[in-house]
């Protein structure tokens, strides 16, 4: 567990200077005037909340949490809330301006946020989770809300979380507002398809940038770094459209069948063991040799500041996917850029979590449940349309994905201050 804390730490800090970088690079390139970049650098809001909790232990023990709204020109500010030792509000304002970034570039109307309460999930008891869950709600109920601001999950949070969020809100409010958050249980009024749909919305905009460049699904062998959530649910998919996973790692170890992993049997062996090492016919590898085996397409789907400018020239693949955030870092970027190899950047290749998301929240307000069809119809619509808005836009002005992605977002989140008149 300190391992996996220690490298989750590490993700936030990279993720701000990968991402840092390329927004100074970005507001060179655009040309913003002071009053844009002022309004840019600052969250409109930030709040930091303390609150007690009667442990099991009967003694009381005092929580932080932290929610920054960093923009809702857009519409309500939305994002995850994440429960984590070094959840500080530095971080979250980050990631929630990745977030107002990634709503914008897959054009959904919604600003950007992230929260969370400082804490170390894994030491707690079921119940000592409620009770934080519910203690933090409390203590942010005034300053979130459909119209507002809507929490979802994230690091160490689920549905579970979700649907104790939903029901503190309620019983503060005594009103149903199911609207409030998103990834709840479908019985609470979630959508199933959200379980697995940052993975989907990932597999969707990679076919796209495979068909530019003539490849196909057959023959395509794919290395997916991470087996959680996300890369479970890309080694399923992808799997099951015909490509050939040929590694695959989790935090304890790597494998590799260059004739192409067998996923259902894989999926049923990490059931029973708790992880992909081990598995019978695949050999044991590094998590080094993972990113740069010999395949077409490299998934990041773990950690941040995996590739960077010690192992992007070893690189094989053709395509890079980021479905983590900030896999690869300012340097690596670079050499992968100068080599040739197109990076799907993660605001548009992990957006369809939140795309989901928006679908969740929509169907809430009208009171509907929306069919399964529709829901995978739409989602797919909306990656593949902001997956051509992004190709445009690098057309025009001849640059990488990631530059493209960052431009159009921040143009949009500009516009709609200018149009309310902050401009
Ligand atoms: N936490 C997820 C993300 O970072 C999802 C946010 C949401 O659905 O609001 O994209």
């Amino acid at each position: 567990m300190d391992r996996n804390h220690e490298r989750l730490h590490r993700d936030e800090r990279d993720l701000r200077s990968v991402g840092m970088a390329e927004l100074q690079a970005i507001y060179a390139d655009l040309g913003l005037t002071r009053a844009e970049l002022d309004l840019l650098s600052v969250p409109r809001r930030s709040f930091t909340v303390s609150f007690p909790v009667k442990m099991s232990s009967g003694k009381t023990r005092m929580f932080t949490g932290h929610r920054v709204q960093y923009s809702d020109a857009r519409g309500p500010a939305k994002g995850g809330i994440r429960f984590h030792p070094e959840m500080e509000e530095e971080h979250a304002a980050e990631l929630a301006f990745l977030m107002a970034l990634k709503c914008a570039v897959v054009n959904i109307p919604f600003g950007g946020a992230k929260g969370g309460v400082v804490v170390d999930p894994l030491q707690l008891t079921r119940d000592e989770l409620e009770l934080v869950t519910r203690g933090y709600i409390r203590a942010i109920a005034d300053h979130i809300g459909p119209f507002k601001d809507i929490p979802a999950p994230d690091v160490y949070t689920d549905e579970r979380t979700m649907a104790w969020i939903l029901d503190e809100y309620e019983r503060i409010k005594r009103e149903h507002v199911p609207a409030v958050v998103t990834g709840k249980p479908p019985d609470l009024g979630g959508i199933t398809a959200r379980r697995y749909s940052t993975a989907l919305g990932g597999a969707q905009v990679l076919e796209e940038a495979m068909k530019e460049r003539g490849m196909e699904a057959r023959g395509t062998r794919v290395a997916i770094q991470g087996f959680g959530n996300v890369g479970e649910n890309v080694a399923r998919i992808l799997h099951h459209w015909g490509f050939t996973i040929v590694a695959v790692s989790d935090v304890n170890g790597a494998i590799l069948d260059p004739r192409g992993l067998d996923i259902p049997a894989l999926r049923q062996h990490k059931g029973r063991t708790g992880g992909v090492a081990g598995f019978p016919g695949a050999s044991s590898i590094t998590n080094e040799q993972l990113l740069t085996a010999e395949c077409d397409v490299l998934i990041p789907a773990a950690l941040s500041y995996q590739l960077d400018e010690n192992n992007a020239g070893a690189v094989q693949a053709k395509i890079v996917l980021e479905l983590a955030n900030a896999p690869t870092t300012a340097g690596g970027d670079e050499i992968l850029f100068k080599r040739d190899i197109p990076v799907i950047p993660d605001i548009l290749a992990n957006a369809g979590g939140v795309v989901v998301s928006y679908f969740e929240w929509s169907q809430n307000l009208d009171g509907d449940a929306w069919p399964e069809e529709k829901v995978l119809r739409k989602l797919k619509h909306t990656m593949i349309h902001a997956f051509n808005d992004v190709r445009g836009h690098c057309r025009e002005i001849r640059c990488r994905m990631r530059t493209a992605a960052y431009q159009l977002a921040v143009k949009r989140i500009l516009n709609a201050e200018r149009l309310r008149g902050n401009l």
